[in-house]
């Protein structure tokens, strides 16, 4: 498809559709939220000045270390441990999604860490999938329709992996919109091989997989993730350790300019979609500065990314932001926001037709109107 180089201007990023397959459900919540049910409950936050709370959250993710990074969960979390709550955060995150413009959107939670002590697991899974589709209702009515599915996680540094690929697999045989496995949580020292069994478990299931791999050892990682049959990979900026010569320079039409090693020939041949999430990957440690991230070139070059949030309110993101940063650091044109939107939807793991409506009756008019 030749691509027009359209500017893109700062209405075209927050109206047109946007897609989102990476975002952790307890890492998007609103500091409003948090306030409220921290009240509700008396946990204790290191501020309630709302504006005071959002910069702390993003001041402790920013210290390019993952496990820092992680340990600002411990205050959202606390507000997700009944149903009601989960429900609540699944449906707002649902609508803010809406809100952003995005059409199509997976996002992903680990049951594990929302049974408060006693909640059974099936009763977490349900709560959020009601907010969803709760959430769903409620942007269609306000005339900015999504489509929510669900990814389970299950936590690398626990031993309940097996468990959890048990109860996705009970949920995707009942609820079509639970689409996937994956592996949350810190990766150095804990690789997907950990959880072969899960993983088993959850093929069998049929749900599909996609697997965190965004630390050292980054190919590695990337590597055994393929291996256990990851569809989607997590992340994967590490990747750049595959690519020799500079991707900014190089020629898209023919790869000139780049030697890419044997894995990141693999994914670009298999076109292997990476869930990127840029500014993330600044704050964890992974990139150097958000000028220095690959993704748009990678996508010039054939690879098929997508970009995502990963988490909202620790990385003080939203879709339309990465796309604004990326429209004014490397040039980024309306062709190219299009094309990445249709990638990462025809990457989805929802509904196929109704992932082939998103894009005729959604995504291509509104981007042709312009
Ligand atoms: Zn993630």
């Amino acid at each position: 498809m030749m691509q027009v180089m359209t500017e893109l201007t700062p209405h075209d990023i927050a109206s047109l559709p946007k897609a989102l397959l990476h975002d952790h459900l307890d890492g998007g919540l609103r500091v409003s939220t948090i306030l409220e049910l921290s009240d509700e409950i008396g946990h204790a936050l290191p501020t309630t000045d709302p504006d005071e709370l959002a910069a702390w959250f993003v001041a402790g993710a920013n210290t390019k270390d993952l496990l820092q990074y992680l340990a600002t969960f411990e205050h959202t979390l606390a507000v997700m441990q009944t149903a009601e709550h989960c429900a609540r955060v699944a449906h707002e995150a649902a609508v803010d999604l809406a809100t952003d413009g995005v059409a199509y959107a997976e996002v992903r939670f680990a049951p594990e860490l929302h049974d408060g002590g006693e909640l059974a697991l099936d009763d977490v899974v349900e709560a959020v999938q009601d907010g969803f589709r709760s959430g769903m209702s409620a942007a269609a009515e306000s005339g900015q329709p999504i489509v929510v599915n669900t990814i389970i996680c299950a936590m690398r540094q626990a031993d309940r992996s097996v468990e959890i690929a048990e109860l996705a697999a009970r949920w995707r045989a009942r609820d079509a919109r639970i689409v996937s496995f994956d592996l949350a949580g810190p990766e150095t020292g804990f690789p997907p091989t950990d959880h072969l069994d899960a993983v088993e478990i959850a093929r069998r299931g049929h749900l599909h997989l996609t697997l965190h791999a965004s630390e050292p050892p980054g190919l590695e990682l990337i590597d055994q993730a393929l291996q256990c049959g990851a569809e989607r990979i997590g992340h994967g900026v590490r990747l750049y350790d595959d690519i020799a010569g500079d991707v900014a320079t190089a020629n898209p039409s023919t790869g000139e300019g780049v030697e890419l090693g044997p894995l990141a020939r693999y994914i670009l041949e298999r076109q292997v979609h990476l869930e990127m999430a840029p500014s993330c990957h600044v704050h964890v440690g992974a990139v150097p500065e958000f000028g220095a991230h690959p993704i748009v070139h990678w996508h010039r070059l054939g690879f098929n990314v997508g970009v995502n949030t990963d988490n909202r309110l620790m990385s003080g993101v939203s879709v339309g932001s990465e796309m604004a940063l990326l429209a004014e650091h490397f040039d980024m044109s309306r062709g190219e926001m299009q094309a990445m939107t249709v990638a990462a939807i025809d990457a989805g793991f929802g509904d196929w037709h109704e992932r082939q409506r998103v894009i005729t009756e959604i995504v291509e008019p509104a981007y042709a109107a312009g």
